[in-house]
């Protein structure tokens, strides 16, 4: 079969579902590479590169396999025709999701969203890859806005004290900002409402914020809050929050609008000059002031809500993710023919829509 990779084209996106790092293991699978022209400039990857590694450069609409980072706009998915497999970040729980076009084109997609947060399919957890991406950088920008230092300094012109930096919501997002903030010298603490990250906050040596709420989900995701169990928590964050030099929050419910944990109150109660980094942005956002997308200063504080950060660091993030997606690839080819076997819990969980005779 052929794969074809093609260039994104949404605003600001720079990321490429391939890098040829990853091609000689797939051709030695039996499948043949066509790679959009620029694809990978926004990644800074050259054409060369793709044909050094054992790519061609043509069009990629036509393969057998269309690979994609973002989801497809209308005028992607009229490229697609029957037969065609996509495989991508579908966004099958956002209301404007393309999968029904997708559905009536008769294209097999594949959403890497909807892959299952088992071991098996750790290797292909393109979620989980971005999210470490995202929480990386959120500290950066975070420091970055800060009007403090985040290391303790001791010099002669003075002592700094080391900043405060509080991260809502522990998954992968979050625990990668607790590491980095405690890399960077800042004083991290995590909070989240599954008990069962404690250890992991611990682990990486910050503090574990206990608020007595207990709203551990299905499949290790948190469930959403009864409406008192909110009002106790935007309470109980709002006197903790107060202490804080910088906030980063990154708290989801799977298809739910984003928890608000940080009130208009709250970000009252911050010292000027402190910062709130919401990477809720897409889903409405964690903080009550945030406007998706923009940075803005409230109250004296700066609120930071950065669409899409894992394009920002388009280099590792497309190694990382081209890495998710060979492997959930390689899954689907058998003796070098597409065969996806839906009976694999990876492939039936991944697919949102295919063909059945
Ligand atoms: P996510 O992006 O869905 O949510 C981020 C965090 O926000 C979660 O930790 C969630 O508990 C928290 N949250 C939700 N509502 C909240 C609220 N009201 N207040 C505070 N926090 C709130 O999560 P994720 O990063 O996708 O990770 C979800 C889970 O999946 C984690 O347990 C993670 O360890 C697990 N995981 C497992 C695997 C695997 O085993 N293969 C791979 C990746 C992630």
């Amino acid at each position: 079969p052929t794969i074809g990779v093609v260039r994104e084209t949404n605003d600001g996106e720079r990321r490429v579902a391939i890098v040829p790092k990853t091609i000689p293991s797939l051709i030695a699978k039996g499948v043949d590479i066509i790679v959009e022209a620029d694809a990978g400039s926004g990644a800074l990857i050259p054409d060369e590169l793709f044909v050094d590694a054992g790519a061609t450069i043509g069009d990629p609409w036509s393969a057998d396999v269309v690979v994609k980072v973002a989801p497809p706009n209308e005028s992607e998915v009229a490229k697609l025709s029957k037969g065609q497999t996509l495989i991508g970040f579908l966004a099958p729980r956002n209301a404007d999701n393309k999968i029904d076009a997708l559905r009536d084109a008769g294209v097999q997609a594949f959403a890497v969203e909807a892959i299952p947060r088992i071991s098996r399919a750790q290797v292909m957890d393109a979620l989980s890859s971005q999210a470490n991406v995202a929480g990386y950088k959120a500290v950066l920008l975070a420091a970055s806005e800060s009007t403090r230092f985040f290391p303790m300094l001791t010099t002669a012109a003075g002592t700094v004290k080391p900043a405060t930096v509080l991260i809502l919501g522990v998954g992968v997002a979050g625990l990668q900002a607790l590491a980095t903030a405690k890399r960077l010298g800042g004083r991290p603490t995590g909070y989240d409402v599954r008990p069962e990250v404690a250890d992991q906050v611990r682990s990486v040596g910050a503090q574990w914020l206990d608020l007595g709420i207990d709203a551990a989900g299905e499949g290790g995701y948190a469930r959403e809050l009864t409406d008192d169990e909110r009002a106790k928590q935007q309470q109980a964050l709002e006197n903790a929050i107060k202490g804080f030099d910088v906030v980063i929050t990154t708290a989801l419910v799977p298809g739910r609008p984003a928890p608000r944990l940080v009130t208009a109150a709250a970000v009252e109660g911050m010292k000027p000059g402190s910062v709130v980094v919401d990477l809720a942005g897409e889903t409405g956002g964690n903080c009550e002031l945030t406007e998706p997308g923009k940075t803005v200063v409230k109250h004296g504080v700066t609120i930071a809500s950065p669409l899409n950060l894992p394009a920002t660091m388009p280099e590792h993030a497309s190694e990382l993710y081209s890495k998710n997606v060979s492997a959930l690839l390689e899954l689907m080819l058998v003796d070098g023919k597409l065969a996806p076997d839906f009976e694999d819990q990876v492939l039936a969980d991944s697919c949102v829509t295919r063909e059945v005779s």
